[in-house]
C-alpha cells in the first residue's frame, strides 16, 4: 500500500527491550536507537557479530554464556558496553588519552608491551576513520593485541573506491580555530612545507574526532592481511527482529581473526 510505512517491532540484543514505533526505513547504520539502552543499529550489528562469533550462535548479549575467561578491549569504545558486556566476557574499554579519567589508556598506533598478545576480542568501531597516517599503523596495532585466533570487530566508513587520505603528508600539525568558529588544520611537513587545510570534518567536538580518510574496502582488506588477519567477513546482511538493518551496502561493521 503507497504512503503506508511499514513498521518494525524488534527486540534488542543488546539490553532486551522490545522496541517499536520505527518504520523499516527509519533503521539505518547510526539511527534506530534502542528506547531502553540507546544502542543504534552499527552498536548492535557490532554485539551481534561478537555473539555469532565468539560462541557460534547468535544469541542476545543476556543468552552468552558467562566467560569470564574471554578478555575483550574496547577501543575508544560505546560507553554501554562496558556494563551490558562485563556480566559475560572481561571487557575493558580504553581510550587513547588522559582526556577520559578512569579509564585505561591505549594507543592501537603503539600499544604498550603489556597489551600485546592479550586479548581475546578487539572491538574498534569508528576510530581507524581519525587516526593519524600511516592508517597500517593502526591495523598492525589491532593485530598486536591480539593472541593467535584472536577476534577483531570493527566498524569504519568505507567506500568501495581507493583510500582516499585527507592528509597523507601530516607531521607537525595543529587545529586553528577561526573567530567564526571554523577550523582549519595548518600541517608543516616532514620536509617544511607548510599547508592549510580548510572543510574539515569532525566527527563530534575535537580533533580526536577529525575525519581523515575516507578508506576503501579493498585496501582495508590488504591493511589486515598486512597485519597478519584472515578470515575477514563484512556483515552483508540484516537481522530485522534485532533492529538490525543497513540501508547502504557500504561501511558495514566487519570481523577478522589473527592468523593463529
Ligand atoms: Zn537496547
Amino acid at each position: 500500500m503507497q504512503g503506508v510505512s511499514h513498521q518494525v517491532t524488534f527486540t534488542c540484543n543488546i539490553c532486551g527491550a522490545l522496541v517499536r514505533g520505527y518504520a523499516f526505513e527509519d533503521l539505518d547504520r547510526e539511527v534506530g536507537v534502542c528506547s531502553e539502552c540507546g544502542s543504534n543499529v552499527r552498536i548492535r550489528a557490532l554485539a551481534y557479530l561478537v555473539g555469532c562469533e565468539l560462541f557460534g550462535r547468535c544469541d542476545p548479549v543476556a543468552h552468552w554464556p558467562e566467560r569470564l575467561d574471554i578478555l575483550a578491549y574496547g577501543i575508544s569504545d560505546w560507553p554501554e558496553f562496558t556494563h551490558h558486556l562485563r556480566p559475560k566476557i572481561s571487557y575493558i574499554n580504553t581510550q587513547f588519552d588522559s582526556t577520559f579519567a578512569g579509564k585505561p589508556m591505549l594507543d592501537i598506533l603503539e600499544p604498550r608491551p603489556n597489551w600485546v598478545g592479550s586479548a581475546d576480542l578487539v572491538i574498534c568501531s569508528e576510530v581507524l576513520e581519525h587516526v593519524v597516517p600511516p592508517v597500517q599503523k593502526a591495523f598492525n596495532g589491532l593485530g598486536a593485541l591480539l593472541n593467535k585466533g584472536g577476534l577483531l570487530v570493527f566498524s569504519v566508513p568505507h567506500s568501495f573506491k581507493e583510500t582516499v587520505e585527507y592528509f597523507p603528508e601530516l607531521h607537525t600539525w595543529e587545529i586553528e580555530t577561526h573567530p567564526d568558529g571554523t577550523r582549519s588544520l595548518i600541517n608543516i611537513t616532514v620536509d617544511g612545507r607548510r599547508q592549510r587545510f580548510n572543510d574539515l570534518v569532525f566527527h563530534g567536538g575535537g580533533a580526536a574526532v577529525l575525519e581523515m580518510r575516507v578508506l576503501g574496502l579493498d585496501a582495508i582488506r590488504r591493511h589486515l592481511r598486512e597485519a597478519g588477519f584472515c578470515d575477514i567477513k563484512m556483515m552483508d546482511y540484516d537481522v530485522i527482529e534485532s533492529g538490525i538493518h543497513f540501508k547502504y551496502p557500504w561501511s558495514r561493521p566487519m570481523t577478522a581473526r589473527k592468523i593463529g
